[in-house]
């Protein structure tokens, strides 16, 4: 039977895999990763150990037969096709907007040689672009997007391939290093995806639409890093959670319905960004184009090190360093603090975010950061802005995650971490004072958003 490549990119792991059972109904296979410069030199270093990682559990898993090449795809894949003679290179289709490029161009290599390129899957439940109203448009806006996307429906998973044959090579080029990294960043494997997963459901999944809002308590799943790496396929993830809710009712059927929401968020700015490649780092609306906006100096490093003085931003910051994670209330908090009260364009945050976050994916970040800023699709309205006292008292009432998070500020009790200028030691360990007044930057956003008006 004729060779096939399987070409790994965001889908690091042999179940569920639609492209894997593709390749491998056609003959032996040839499992290949990439590592492209243009993708790396975007990824901060967590998330290059994150990659060294999978890839290395990705090589055990393959029986030590993944080949590992440095260098543009365009060029590797078709010299790999000629040394093992593979008729086919068998992938999981790529929506974004780099990802797309790179692709039509490995196409044309391919075809120049003669092999084809055969996309089967991709790493969402409903490819991209394939949710439309019906005059056959995007959904600008997530509740109607995700309606459809449930009409719509997804198929149940890849079954294991019958016979699953690796073929191999001589030289199978060395797994990337891994840089030390001082974040604390999970196992990123097949096993561990699957692990997690089934612990969320079994210990956090009943509580989680009321869990997942309080950051102390950390019980969200933690699936955006397996996600993001193609440890797991969401339709995995959706089927058991289609199995699970035979039965359930009440708060439990709704937390599981909330969860099931959540993931229909990432399917949507995906489908966001395929629609508008512009908007992975441009404003996707230009309602706030004449926005005035403040280069990034001190307040922006402040920021970025969690020493701004607003305990519950700088929790959120340095969880961000710790973990290579941070909770998603925070990252809404602490991003809304970058663009409204620092008022410094989005795509500095996005761009930090991306350089420490381990589940660091343009489509759900730089969305996420538009979402906040208002410029993107479903926009918050520019005028709400998160008071960082309030979401603090509102979201971590008992002062645990600031606690976690802040050492200076371990010793104030209960919900007193959140304004340490009323606690007589409040500045005793060190703290950093306020570097802003809320109120007057508050004041100042709003200002600005006036004047884009006139
Ligand atoms: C400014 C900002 C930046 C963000 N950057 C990223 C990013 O780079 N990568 C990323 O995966 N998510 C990002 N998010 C979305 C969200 O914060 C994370 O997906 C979530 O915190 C991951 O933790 P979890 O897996 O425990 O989430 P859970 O609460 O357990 O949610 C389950 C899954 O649903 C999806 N999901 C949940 N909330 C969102 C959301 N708002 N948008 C898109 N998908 C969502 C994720 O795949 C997540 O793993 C960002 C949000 C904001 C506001």
């Amino acid at each position: 039977m004729p060779r096939q490549i399987l070409w790994f990119r965001r889908d690091l792991r042999l179940g569920d895999h639609p492209a894997l059972a593709a390749a491998a109904a056609e003959g032996d296979v040839l499992p290949v990763f990439v590592l492209d410069d243009a993708l790396l030199a975007a990824a901060g270093d967590v998330r290059r150990a994150a990659l060294a990682d999978a890839l290395t559990h990705l090589r055990e898993a393959t029986d030590g037969a993944l080949v590992v090449r440095s260098g543009d795809p365009a060029r590797i894949l078709p010299a790999l096709a000629a040394e093992v003679d593979a008729t086919a290179v068998h992938v999981s289709a790529e929506p974004f907007p780099y990802g797309r490029r790179r692709d039509d161009r490995v196409r044309e290599a391919l075809d120049a040689a003669g092999v084809a390129f055969v996309e089967t899957g991709s790493p969402y439940a409903v490819t991209p672009g394939r949710v439309r109203n019906g005059s056959g448009d995007r959904y600008k806006v997530f509740t109607p997007f995700s309606k459809a996307w449930l009409d719509h429906g997804w198929r149940a998973p890849a079954d294991d391939p019958e016979t699953l044959r690796w073929c191999r090579v001589d030289d199978l080029g060395d797994l990337p290093a891994a840089p030390a990294v001082e974040a604390d960043i999970p196992t990123v494997s097949e096993a561990s995806a699957l692990a997690r997963w089934h612990a969320f459901l079994d210990d956090d999944l009943d509580d989680y639409d009321t869990g997942r809002d309080v950051p102390g308590d950390d019980t969200t799943s933690r699936m955006s890093v397996h996600l993001k790496w193609g440890t797991i396929h969401p339709r995995t993830m959706l089927a058991e959670l289609e199995r699970r809710a035979r039965g359930r009712t009440g708060r439990r059927m709704q937390s599981l319905l909330r969860y099931r929401t959540e993931l229909a968020w990432r399917e949507f700015y995906a489908d966001v960004l395929w629609h508008a490649p512009h908007s992975d780092w441009r404003d996707l609306t230009d309602a706030l184009a004449a926005l005035q906006y403040d280069e990034p100096g001190d307040a922006f490093v402040a920021w970025q090190e969690g020493r701004t003085g607003f305990p519950m931003v700088d929790a959120g910051m340095r969880q961000l360093l710790a973990q290579g994670w941070m909770h998603n209330r925070v990252r809404m908090l602490t991003a809304s603090f970058l663009v409204k009260d620092l008022h410094v364009w989005w795509p500095h945050g996005a761009r930090h975010f991306l350089d420490h976050l381990v589940d660091g994916d343009i489509a759900s970040n730089n969305h996420g950061w538009q979402w906040t800023a208002g410029t993107g699709t479903d926009a918050a309205p520019y005028f709400r802005v998160f008071n960082p006292v309030l979401q603090g008292q509102r979201f971590d009432p008992d002062g645990e995650y600031v606690r976690r998070w802040v050492p200076e500020l371990a010793h104030l009790p209960g919900g007193t971490v959140h304004e340490p200028w009323k606690a007589a030691a409040g500045y005793d360990h060190g703290y950093p004072e306020r570097i802003l007044d809320h109120k007057e930057e508050r004041a100042e956003a709003l200002d600005r958003l006036q004047a884009t008006k006139r």
